[in-house]
């Protein structure tokens, strides 16, 4: 089902982006050469109608995908957000929840696309920054309050990103709040200043492992929550209004196609594996139910999905941001992150 909120336009359920990020240097450099040609593989065109992809499916043997959204390596995180995402953010204030996640296999951008750095800042910074735009603009005398969680899921285990300690959290069921993560750290911010410190600092926690394919491979799912309270003083002092926004960066996504390494890593990919493909299934569902109405949307299969329930369900709006390199030499996880992304649709 589609909702639509005051002041909204009406807005879909699900949105399926696409964001190939730019040659790194390395692939640019002569390693990757030598055994590639170092060619960029993919167009994004976004103009492309779907009349003309179908003759050019049928001439050529080029696999050719259509997105909502589609983004070269020349777009910024800004461009992303203008286009899927900033919509989504004034529903949040208003009481509505929503999850945007970045998937893609290990390298392919995604932790850029959700952190960013000082000069492009990430989604999840700059859905902060617009939150905070709209409680200041707000001329009512609401009252607000923001909170923000952040933690890891990796094997299946949670932790507090804000926290030293690497103590394991349970999922509880509470009467009012839904599905919560006992013990996790909410911390009150009063603006959007200081919040790429604090997930740099969080990031800096989550746990890497080497792999065959990458020195560092983040085999951890990353959630930041962010919630606000709003509560209407003049009309309903009693009542509060929460609206929950859920950025997460996911595991890279190889993993759920290929397990190659023994013990620790077995179970590690074992996992991560299982949280995708159960977060597949989730949103297979998802575009079901856009599609014909209701359909069954398995959460409890995965810690994740548990976690995510809320922004996935009801009139909760979900942005999927695949996220693949240009490089020949990954041709074959991009091919993979586009048909996950495919299936979301
Ligand atoms: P992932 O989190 O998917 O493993 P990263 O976000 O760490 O991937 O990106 C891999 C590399 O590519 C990093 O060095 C990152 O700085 C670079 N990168 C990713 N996206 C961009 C971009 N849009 N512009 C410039 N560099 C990028
Ligand atoms: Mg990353």
């Amino acid at each position: 089902p589609s909702i639509k909120a005051p002041g909204m336009k009406k807005a879909t359920t699900l949105t399926v982006a696409v964001k190939c990020r730019p040659l790194t240097e390395r692939e640019r450099g002569r390693d990757i050469v030598r055994v590639h040609d170092g060619k960029e593989v993919l167009v994004l065109d976004p103009d492309l109608s779907k009349d003309y992809l179908d003759r050019i499916q049928n001439r050529t043997k080029e696999k050719r995908y259509r997105f909502d959204h589609a983004f070269g390596p020349e777009s910024s995180n800004l461009d992303v957000y203008n286009k899927c995402i900033s919509s989504t953010i004034s529903g949040v204030v208003q009481g509505l929840n929503a999850t945007i996640f970045a998937y893609g296999s290990t390298g392919s951008g995604k932790t850029y696309t959700m952190v960013g750095t000082r000069d492009d800042p990430g989604l999840m910074v700059l859905s902060l920054h617009t939150i905070f735009e709209l409680i200041n603009k707000d001329s009512s005398s609401d009252e607000f309050e923001v909170n923000c969680s952040y933690l890891e899921v990796y094997n299946e285990v949670i932790y507090d990103l804000l926290e030293k300690s690497s103590a394991h959290l349970e999922l509880r069921e509470d009467p009012t709040q839904g599905i919560v993560v006992a013990g996790l750290r909410s911390i009150k911010v009063r603006s959007a200043d200081k919040i790429l410190e604090l997930l740099n600092l969080g990031n800096s926690r989550r746990k890497t492992e080497s792999t065959e394919a990458n020195a560092t491979s983040s085999r951890s799912h990353a959630v930041l929550e962010i919630t606000v309270k709003r509560r209407q003083k003049r009309k309903y002092p009693n009542q509060v209004m929460q609206g929950k926004l859920a950025l997460v960066d996911l595991a890279g996504s190889e993993r759920a196609s290929e397990t190659n390494s023994g013990g620790q890593k077995l179970r590690d990919g074992a996992n991560i594996n299982r949280s995708l493909l159960a977060l597949a299934n989730c949103i297979n569902a998802l575009g079901k139910q856009q599609k014909k109405g209701l359909a069954y949307v398995p959460y409890r299969n995965s810690k994740l999905t548990r976690i995510l329930k809320d922004g996935l369900s009801g009139n909760s709006q979900t942005v999927m941001v695949a996220a693949v390199s240009p490089a020949d030499c990954q041709y074959h996880h991009t091919v993979n992150t586009l048909k996950y992304a495919n299936r979301a649709k």
